[in-house]
């Protein structure tokens, strides 16, 4: 499989290529060239099959000539095998019409999981093919720093520096990050606010001092492999529920639009997919952009589900590239734009192809708590805030759809995440699962650093292995 960029003008990559890029060297996103398609037969014949074996199944194209079958399959059951639930992503039923998907069975209790463990052995396995080392350098606010570090705790090749704000992740967040223990692990807590952590990340990127000594990796959303990971639980839940007999909808909480976009991709693989609705907190950009075309950054404003905080959803250029006719030239025309003006407007082919299968919702927090209180009254279900948001979007859709069509909610995070969230909605805490229960006694680990640039780009320059592309 070959992938192009968006922005049309980076070298064409295999899929080995694209999983270490992460971004191409255009500003742009990789995509497969063309999308690999699944008969009515073939996705029958999936009926069954345990959750690593139909992901060795779903991912095969996307992996061909960088992996062998044999390969790939060995992984997937490596990683989906150390899961806490035999069915690696469980489907649950709340009422005749709503399902929950819980992708929260992995090490650190969210969906991030469930594509980051595969990561770092793809991540381990090129390397080693390669004779290269990486240094992966993160800033986070919460889920996206403790499940890159769970992903990579302990490899050769990888080594991950991870900033985060101090004093501003939750305990949760902070023990699952600085609780693990490994050679390869660095956690740096900063002096200021997220914004400045990102900001320092990205221009270490950006700074030959540091470029020409180490080689430099990400982890974000943005790499394609992690979105290619997140395409099998929509094959594995549809298919419980009738697929390709019965089509389903899904109702997925979104920030960077990329939990969303794999079901698009999904989609187009040929999955029986009535609906995506794209279900936003208050910083509602993508809602805004699929109901009226209208695609500008304001400020974030912080909620109590802070995983869908976001100002712009870099995934977002995946969606508009392949629906609006994938005119790299003209998509980076536009996204150029929107980097100066931080506004744009969709174009007609791009609203239309969006429509054809996406709607959206927005829920504040009044909503938010009325969708966890439902569930835990009338289906006896304790989900966590970043659920509630995608919850209240399949209640808000349900009178649109017909009433045979399933609307599986995507379950994002285990609420013992965000136990003040959801003690403020049922007046109930929930506990964290027996299998990180000793989070709270374990030994914590991490370096406490000033605010400024000079101060983070040292201390990675001297604490790296050397890891030179040499
Ligand atoms: C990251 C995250 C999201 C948003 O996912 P995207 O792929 O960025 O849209 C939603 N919920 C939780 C709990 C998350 O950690």
């Amino acid at each position: 499989m070959h992938y192009v960029s968006t922005r049309g003008s980076a070298p064409t990559l295999d899929f080995e290529g694209v999983t270490l890029a992460g971004l191409a060297s255009d500003g742009g996103l990789y995509l497969p060239a063309q999308w690999p398609r699944f008969s009515e037969a073939d996705i029958r014949e999936m009926r069954g099959l345990a959750y690593p074996d139909l992901a060795a199944r779903i991912m095969a194209p996307f992996v061909a000539g960088s992996l062998t079958d044999d390969e790939l399959l060995a992984m997937t059951h490596k990683v989906y095998g150390d899961f806490g639930h035999a069915a690696v992503t469980p489907l649950v039923q709340l009422d005749q019409q709503h399902w929950l998907l819980e992708l929260f069975h992995g090490p650190t209790l969210a969906f991030k999981d469930v594509a980051l463990q595969l990561l770092g052995r793809l991540f381990e396995t090129f390397l080693e093919r390669r004779g290269e080392r990486l240094t992966i350098v993160g800033a986070t606010s919460g889920d996206t720093g403790s499940a890159a570090i769970q992903a990579v705790a302990g490899l050769e090749r990888v080594e991950i520096f991870m900033l985060h704000p101090k004093g501003r992740v939750s305990d949760v967040q902070r023990r699952q990050m600085t609780t693990v223990r490994a050679p390869n692990v660095h956690n740096l807590a900063i002096d200021g606010s997220f914004d400045d952590a990102q900001a320092h990340v990205k221009r270490m990127f950006n700074d030959r001092d540091v470029t020409q000594t180490l080689n430099l990796g990400a982890v974000n959303s943005i790499n394609w492999a992690r979105l290619m990971a997140q395409v099998v639980y929509y094959f594995a839940s549809a298919l419980q529920l009738g697929a390709p007999d019965r089509t389903v909808a899904y109702s997925v909480p979104t920030g960077n639009f990329g939990d969303v976009f794999a079901g698009y991709v999904a989609a187009k693989m040929g999955l029986p997919i009535e609906r995506l609705i794209v279900a936003t907190n208050i910083n509602d950009i993508l809602h805004r952009a699929l109901s009226t075309g209208d695609y500008s950054a304001g400020g974030v404003t912080a909620t109590i589900t802070p995983s869908m905080d976001i100002q712009v959803s870099s995934n977002f250029e995946r969606l508009l590239f392949d629906a609006g006719g994938r005119d790299g030239g003209a998509m980076a025309a536009q996204m150029h734009g929107f980097e100066s003006s931080k506004a744009m407007q969709l174009t007609n082919s791009q609203t239309q192809g969006a429509a054809a299968l996406f709607s959206s919702t927005r829920a504040d927090q009044t909503d938010t708590a009325r969708a966890l209180q439902w569930c835990w009254r009338a289906a006896g279900q304790v989900i966590d805030p970043h659920t509630a948001v995608g919850l209240h979007g399949a209640q808000a859709a349900a009178s649109t759809l017909r009433t045979d069509v399933p609307i599986v909610t995507l379950a994002t995070a285990h609420p013992a995440k965000f136990p003040d969230a959801v003690e403020r909605a049922i007046g109930m805490r929930p506990g964290l699962p027996a299998r990180v229960g000793d989070l709270f006694g374990r030994e914590e680990s991490f370096v406490e650093l000033a605010g400024d640039y000079a101060t983070t780009r040292d201390h990675v320059l001297e604490h790296a292995a050397a890891t030179s592309a040499a």
